[in-house]
């Protein structure tokens, strides 16, 4: 239970059941995201409005009850399901950019021994994946499903260079998924321990940048990598601080699209070069959240292998280890890790 910033308990509670249209599931993992970190450090009003809340959002378990009127699912199946569906029935749903519902309401609850998902995502964002993909490779459904998102604004094409700033999960993520569209991936990040695995991942150059103080010698340093050093056609900001958002842009060829994907924190703000921004055609787009489109593929990279979950994962942990591996975290001794109860 989540009681406030610092404040997480390891609670016994009333055990809930599946009303109609709901199901109940064992978890048998859940995976740690930087959004928990973000929540548990200074709290996060859009996913716990009410506190004391349930925590943690990324699990993969199996059905033990179904509520009146399910016919998706029995008892036994294997599942994952997203943390929101879509209402289906707001203006923003209505012209099809489901992704900026205005009815999302967040479901908590993965670091537990139970949960029950409610009725509209059990309608609509609820997935069986197969006895080939192990609970511990499912649980990280959400951030795949927001970068298959991402994949989906870029554009990123056949022999595209792609250069992807920040190299902790969900710069992996896009490094392994740009491969996958048949793009050169650079990967710069500030530490070595990152752009180790981004090459394992299959990165094809590594930039550090520790040492190098400017925005703009970053974004030179990156650039100079790409082809002819003309800047890279898609550069992905995977982060979420406001001045590597602006090392993505600068890091554009002409007519280049930056991806700013890591979310800020409240107020923070982003110079752009507008004369530059005119002559050379920049798009800069934002991207947030998923939506049952994207999240239905993600479930398919990871049901058929095409993206293996279990690379994100730091270490399988018991789910007493939570704090422990939040501040492992917050230290950078872990990126991700996957709790059991
Ligand atoms: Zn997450
Ligand atoms: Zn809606």
């Amino acid at each position: 239970m989540f009681y406030g910033p610092g404040d997480l308990r390891l609670e016994d509670i009333e055990p809930q059941s599946a009303g109609p249209g709901e199901v109940r599931v064992e978890i048998h993992a859940a995976a740690t995201c930087g959004t928990d970190l973000k929540s548990y450090r200074r709290g996060h009003p859009t996913l716990f409005p009410v506190l004391p809340a349930r925590f943690g959002h990324e699990f993969a378990g199996n059905v033990i009850e179904i509520g009146e009127g399910v016919t998706k699912f029995a008892v036994g199946d294997r599942v994952v399901a997203a943390n929101t569906c879509p209402c289906g029935s707001c203006w923003a749903c209505t012209i099809g950019e489901e992704t900026l519902c205005e009815n999302l309401s967040y479901l908590n609850g993965g670091f537990a021994e139970e949960i029950v998902i409610p009725a509209n995502i059990v309608a609509r964002n609820t997935y069986k994946i197969p006895e080939s993909l192990p609970f511990e490779a499912a649980a990280p459904l959400e951030p795949l499903s927001t970068v298959v998102h991402g994949m989906a604004m870029s554009g990123i094409k056949l022999g595209d260079t792609v250069v992807v700033n920040g190299a902790g999960p969900i710069g992996q993520m896009y490094i392994r998924l740009a491969q996958l569209r048949g793009a050169s991936v650079i990967s710069a990040d500030m530490s070595p321990g990152r752009l180790a695995q981004a090459a394992a991942a299959g990165a094809v150059e590594t930039v550090d940048l520790a040492g190098i103080d400017s925005i703009e010698e970053k974004a030179a340093a990156i650039r100079a990598v790409t082809p002819y050093g003309r800047g890279a056609d898609v550069a992905i900001e995977a982060v979420g601080l406001p001045e590597v958002w602006e090392q993505t842009w600068r890091c554009l060829r002409p007519g280049g699209t930056a991806v700013m994907f890591g979310g800020p924190k409240a107020g923070s703000m982003m110079t752009v070069d507008a004369v530059a921004m005119h002559y050379k055609e920049y798009k800069i787009l934002g991207v947030y959240h998923h939506a049952p489109r994207y999240v239905q593929i993600a479930v398919h990279l990871l049901s058929t292998g095409k993206f293996d979950g279990m690379t994100l994962c730091s270490e399988v942990r018991p789910l007493e280890a939570l704090v422990a591996s939040l501040e492992d975290m917050s230290n950078g001794i872990g990126s991700k890790y996957i709790l059991k109860p």
